[in-house]
């Protein structure tokens, strides 16, 4: 389901709960509001409202990836960029790795799973603008 986004600071610097299975639905309302918005590839659930740590981000083919609770375990090559946020009016800048050590789960069978995986370029750049929201981060 399509939802509107959420611009409210408030619930925006609120630090994410952990997801769970139970939030497949969540997960989904997230790729179908990210797919309907021009130009949008990333989004975190509080983004929608939802204080919980789930987001989606699309490929360049357009495909939609879920992860559930994420963390930067490593990055590497790390610049100063700005970014600009769908849930945020003005550009901010920060500092990004060009190549990051992700940890999340994936939901498999209705199940998590904790799963590793290496990011890099602009991947790598949404993953980490999609962390900070979950910790709460203006950005
Ligand atoms: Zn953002």
């Amino acid at each position: 389901m399509i939802r509107e986004l959420c611009k409210d600071k408030e619930v925006l610097s609120k630090k994410c709960q952990r997801a769970t299975a139970e939030d497949a639905d969540l997960a989904q309302d997230l790729i179908d509001t990210v797919k309907s918005i021009d130009d949008a590839a990333c989004l975190a659930a509080n983004q929608i409202g939802v204080t919980k740590a789930v987001v989606v981000y699309l490929d360049d083919k357009g495909e939609a990836h879920v992860l559930y609770n994420p963390r930067i375990m490593m990055g590497l090559r790390a610049s100063r960029v700005a970014e600009g946020c769908l849930t945020l009016d003005e550009p901010t800048k920060s500092t990004r790795y060009d190549k990051v050590k992700v940890a999340y789960d994936e939901l498999v069978d209705g199940k998590l799973v904790p799963r590793k995986r290496d990011y890099t370029g602009w991947v790598a750049q949404m993953v980490q603008h999609m962390v900070d929201h979950c910790n709460g981060k203006l950005v």
